[in-house]
Order: structure tokens, then sequence, then C-alpha cells
């Protein structure tokens, strides 16, 4: 499906972009610590090590006169991913438990991703002084109060990050286990205290992580407001060059990138021909810029991808406000062949256009269920969004996770029971016709054939003569834009590690060829059948042998036609802005042209086209009382039938019958009664207009109310 896959380049980009943020620990917070500290480095380089002990290690940037430490930071980067989180604070561990060296990062990643608030939420309701749930005006007034979902406890995000817990001796519910008093409001005031509480504390020392600047540190640094403009236009610089090549999906590094590489990857090669190009540029960076100072290390490329990354998710989730949405969910293994889950949400933009959006990558371990749920409820958590405003689901039911999207299904509709599943038109007509070509004898048999025929003609060019050669390649090159699988080599391994199951269109542009390079492949399989190599002569005599035989005109006629109806249908279901009540009236009108096709005068019609091209082909056809001798199969697999039956019933109709039975069971289902009751619902006011000015009868209007709900 078209849009698939534009969803799916998307998801490729930024399943790369994913695969940079892992080495990293970035947050937009970082940016402005690097600001603070990159800039003072410059002037006095022996005062920031003495200050730079009680902020962050890793936050620095590039220091060029030990290449080591770059190397350590980046391998302790590595050890664990800031994005995988837990967003829930029932499912935190305490700060003090993660290494001394680490805790500032977890820090910057929970300050990245915000206080848990989500607010629309259905939280459950609890016995606590009558029947009471937790009030969400509470995140209005306490910016610091956290929500666990898991544990449908309050907790305050602030003290979790720096509450020095030495000094709640009795113990705090809203660090420790967890606050659940919805009736004693006056709590949340108890817990702000007096202005040397243990929470203001935190929030001083929180405020100060967040704003270096304000910290006592940092003012005793001096530098001049020159290379702090230096510093910032480099910056910027830098953000420009990333943010080019995140748009256009293009890699960052190179192989080698040192100073005397020829190519030195697109971002620093990019960053050079800007400053070759402009002054202002040339001023500021390469061998301009200090040592120190480059803005190019790739933890500082990573930070200001992660930056891009969260800005974009931030837009999106403004975009869609409180509203419902719907989710999309795929999973795409990357090049290591580990299960990812992208996920994209649909919804409706504040101009109230239907939008899609990529929200995110998530690396599930297994493909159960049950996983697949937490991962999507984890990610949603992240962007503060809830199933609970979820009002549809849609995956993609011929991936690896065919058969787990039952469960997954079922589990999102127990938590939003609105949450409806529709398969995808486009998807579910493409696996009709997989059905048809895999269920059917004769079906199969024709694209085995096809398929050998393009070994053989694929292979040739590879090793013969030229002027077979050209003949040969414009063949195949024919044949290849339709893209069908040639079952050799090393790209099927590669490029396709499932058959093209939902690439199935192609397969009518290869039938489409074949029929009009007919000759031309005849001529070309024929020089190859004289060929000095035996084994290409016999797989070229075999081709010829079948593609000689009435049968398999017959065959690529009949699945052109069939092809031929349901690639308009294809086409028409991806259009963009295809009404969903059109689509289904497309699949009606399928259905009935396929039905008008079974009569007879149409397969008298059919036969005479095939046999016409039999005859200015030169190709013999049988006579229709006789008896049917196949072609290229063992003779014994075949009832003794006459070459009428043989063609009418067994190959035309049964295929016929078997796509319109596909239709039939994969196209009425409840998604299209939903759409029915989705065009009732909105053509309802009309015909309430249409009653009121006819003036007919309340129990009319009730009854055809009832009517276009059953339908
Ligand atoms: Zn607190």
């Amino acid at each position: 499906m078209k849009r698939n896959n534009n969803l799916a380049s998307l998801w490729n980009a930024h399943a790369q972009k994913q695969k940079a943020q892992k080495v990293s620990s970035s947050t937009p917070n970082q940016l402005i610590i690097h600001d603070q500290q990159v800039g003072p480095e410059i002037p006095c380089e022996e005062e920031i090590h003495e200050t730079q002990e009680m902020e962050d290690q890793e936050a620095r940037p590039e220091n060029p006169s030990d290449e080591e430490i770059h190397e350590e930071q980046e391998t302790e980067e590595g050890i664990y991913d800031v994005d995988r989180l837990p967003h829930d604070p029932g499912k935190r561990i305490p700060i003090i438990q993660y290494s001394a060296n680490e805790q500032d990062a977890v820090r910057r990643g929970y300050i990245a991703k915000g206080p848990c608030q989500p607010r629309t939420y259905n939280f459950p309701q609890r016995q606590i002084g009558g029947k009471r749930r937790f009030p969400v005006r509470w995140f209005d007034k306490y910016d610091w109060l956290e929500y666990s979902v898991e544990k449908d406890d309050a907790f305050c995000f602030v003290c979790y990050l720096f509450a020095d817990t030495a000094n709640y001796v009795g113990g705090d519910a809203f660090v420790n286990s967890g606050f659940r008093k919805w009736n004693q409001p006056a709590k949340l005031d108890l817990h702000v205290g007096s202005i040397t509480s243990t929470h203001n504390e935190a929030l001083e020392k929180f405020t100060n992580f967040i704003r270096p600047r304000a910290s006592i540190a940092s003012t005793y640094i001096k530098h001049t407001t020159e290379e702090k403009v230096k510093y910032k236009a480099r910056l910027t610089y830098s953000i420009g060059c990333l943010r080019f090549l995140l748009r256009q999906g293009l890699s960052c590094r190179g192989h080698d990138e040192s100073d005397t590489s020829s190519n030195m990857g697109n971002f620093k090669e990019l960053q050079k021909w800007l400053g070759e190009m402009f002054e202002d540029v040339r001023k500021v960076t390469g061998q301009n810029a200090p040592k120190n100072c480059q803005m190019t290390a790739h933890s500082i490329q990573t930070d200001i991808i992660n930056c891009c990354a969260k800005e974009t998710s931030k837009l999106i989730i403004e975009d869609l406000r409180d509203d419902y949405f719907s989710i999309l969910a795929d999973e795409s293994s990357d090049v290591y062949q580990k299960e990812q889950l992208a996920l994209c949400i649909r919804y409706v933009d504040k101009k109230g256009r239907v939008t899609e959006r990529f929200l995110g990558i998530v690396h599930v371990q297994d493909t159960t269920s049950s996983t697949l749920k937490d991962a999507i409820v984890s990610l949603l958590m992240e962007h503060k969004l809830t199933l609970s405003k979820c009002r549809g689901q849609g995956y993609d039911g011929a991936s690896n996770m065919k058969g787990e999207i039952n469960g997954l299904k079922t589990k999102i509709m127990d938590e939003s029971p609105s949450a409806y599943y529709i398969h995808c038109f486009a998807h579910q007509l493409q696996l009709t016709l997989v059905a048809v070509a895999k269920q059917n004898d004769d079906c199969v048999a024709f694209f085995d054939c096809v398929t050998n025929i393009l070994n053989v003609v694929g292979i040739s060019c590879r090793k013969h003569h030229m002027l077979r050669e050209a003949q040969a390649q414009e063949v195949l090159e024919a044949l290849e834009q339709g893209e069908i699988e040639t079952g050799q080599g090393l790209n099927q391994e590669m490029g396709l590690g499932r058959p093209g199951d939902t690439r199935w269109g192609t397969h009518y542009k290869t039938i489409s060829r074949i029929i009009a390079m007919y000759p031309t492949l005849r001529k070309v399989l024929g020089k190859i059948s004289k060929d000095k190599s035996q084994s290409e002569r016999i797989k070229a005599q075999n081709c010829l042998t079948v593609i000689e035989s009435f049968d398999f005109i017959f065959m690529a006629h009949l699945l052109l036609t069939i092809f031929g109806y349901t690639d308009e249908l294809c086409k028409a279901l991806q259009k963009r802005d295809q009404d969903i009540i059109n689509a289904i009236e497309l699949v009606e009108m399928t259905k009935f042209h396929l039905q008008v096709l079974r009569e007879d005068n149409e397969w008298e019609t059919f036969l005479k086209d095939v046999t016409s091209f039999c005859v200015k082909h030169r190709v013999k056809v049988p006579d229709m009382d006789g008896f049917y001798v196949p072609v290229g199969r063992p003779k014994r697999y075949f009832v003794k039938v006459k070459n009428l039956h043989r063609f009418h019933v067994e190959m035309f109709l049964s295929v016929i019958d078997m796509q319109l039975q596909e239709l039939n069971s994969r196209f009425d289902n409840i998604s299209c009664l939903l759409f029915y009751y989705c065009s009732a619902f909105l053509f309802f006011p009309f015909v309430i207009i249409y009653f009121l000015l006819t003036g007919a009868g309340l129990m009319k209007l009730i009854q055809s109310f009832l009517f276009a709900w059953l339908l």
C-alpha cells in the first residue's frame, strides 16, 4: 500500500535515528548545559576542571586533548539507554541506586521526559472516604505531581530526582510508597512545606540543575561575550547541517572522519562546504574554532538529533491536544533482525485535517500480545497519552505479528472498548490475491513458470554474448520493472526477508509485460535454448515448452483479467483522499464485475481473445472437444476430462470463484458494518430534517433509523 510505503520510509529513517540515540543520553536541557559549560571552557580550562566535578561528566563536549576520555564517555553512555527509563513513577528505581556517574544522566533523562501526568487516563475509583478517584485538576495546581498508572498512586517528581532521602525520617508518601488519599488535598501543601523543607530544597537543586547559569559554581567562571556569540553561531550551523541531513534521511557520519580523510562523512563535509562558501561560517568553524569546541563530536550530533526528535514529537502532541486518536502499529526489524515496534498516531488536527504522524519506535523482546501492548502503552505514556482516548487501531495483518494481532486487538479493546480494529482495505485486497495465487494449483504452476523464465533470462545476460545480452537485458528490464521475485541470488535473502505478500500488485504488471513482450521473450528463450552451457540450455528449453503452450497463455490472460479488476480497486483504495463509503462501493463493484465474468457470454469472449492471441503467435490451440493433455506437468495427476471442461470449469470458473470467495470473506466483516453505522450516523441529521419537512410520523422515523443501523 502506498501509504504504508511512505510510513515505512519514515520508520526506516527513524530507526536509524533511534539507533544513533542508543549511545547518547541527551535532552534538550543538556543543550543548555553545553551552552554553559562549553563557552566558559575556552578561556580558562584549568578552572573548569575544578568546577566541573559537581557537574555532569557526560554532558561535556569532546575534549580533544585526550581522546581516551572521550571514548570512555561514549562507552559509558552506551551502558544503558535513557530512552528506556520507565516513565511510570511506580516502576522507577531510586536515583541513588544508579551508579554515581550515571545519576545526572538519569536525572536529565527524566527531566526531558517531564513528570508523568497522564491527564486523559481513566483513573480508577477507590473507597477513600466515599468513592473517589485521582483528581486531574491537581496536575494544574502542582506541576511536580506525578501519577503512577501501575500503582494508582501519586508521587513527587522533584523529590524523586533531588531530595535527600535521609531527611525524610518519618517517611513521606510522595517519595516512598506513593500517596493515595484523594480526599486530603491539604497533604499536598503539607508536602511542599516551608521554605526550608526538603521538597523546596530539592526544588532549588532542580532549578539549578536545569539552569546551571544560576548555580554559584558557574558564576565564578569568566568568559567573554564574544566567545559566547561565536559559540552560539557554531552551534546554530551544526544544528542547521544536522536538520538538513535529518530531513533528507541521510547518514551523518563517515567511515573515516579524520582531518586527512578524503570523505569525512555527510555532516562534516556539509559543514566544510558551508565554511568554504560563506565567510561568516568560516570565521567560527573548522580551523578557526577552538579545538575543544568544534561542535562536531558524535555525542553532540546525537544530542542535537535527539533534541530535534523531542521537539518534533512535542509539536505533534500539541497538535493533538487532548483529543481522540487512533494508533497504527507495525513491526519493523532493523538490520540486525531485531524486532522493533513502530507506532504512528492518526488524528484530526486543529484545522480539521486527518493527520498521520510517526510517534516512535520501541524495541520489543518478543512479539507476544502482552509485550506489544506494554510497548505501545509505555510509548504513549511518554507522550502523556493513554489508551482511554484511543478510538481505533490498525495493524498489518500480513506481518510477522499476524498471530498475535488478535490478542493485542482484544487487549486494547478491553481497555478502550471504542478502539475498533480496522484492517487496511488495500492490504486485505492484497491478501485475497495471495490466497488465490497460493491456493490454486494452476496459479502456483503459472507463477513458478514465470519465476523460472525470469531466472533464465536473468542469468543469461550476465554470461553471454553481447547481442543477446542486449536483447535479454531489454526483456529483463521490462519484466523487472514489475519486480516479481526471481527466487535466486542473495538479493532475496537481504531485501525480501519475507515473500512479498503485500506487494502483489506488481504481479499484474509482470503478467501484462509477459503478454506484451511475448514474441521477444520467445525469441530470447529460443536463442538460449541453443546455448553451449548445458544447464542454461535445458532450463530455457523447459521454459520455452511451457510458454509455447495454450495453458500458459490461457492462464496469463485469465490472471491479467482478474488482477486487472483488483488492480484498479487497489489503486483506488490507495488514494489518500479515499472516502471509506466509496471504498466499500468499489469493493462491491469489483465483486459485481467478477460475477459478470462468470457468465457464459463473457467466457466465450475471453476464449476468443485467447485463441486469437495464440493464432497470431502461432501457438497450437487445442480442440475444445478433445481430451486435455497437460504441458510440463505429469499426466497422471489429471483426471481425464475434455478440454472445454478443463479450461472453462477447472481453470476459468474456479479461479474466479476463489477470488470472489476471498473478497466476500475478507470484506464482509465488522469493519464494513462499522462503516455503515458511520454513514448512517452521518446522514442521520438529514433523515430527521427530511421527516420533519415531510411531516412523517415518529414511528416511521424510528423505523428508518433502526433500519439504517441494522443495515
Ligand atoms: Zn516533593
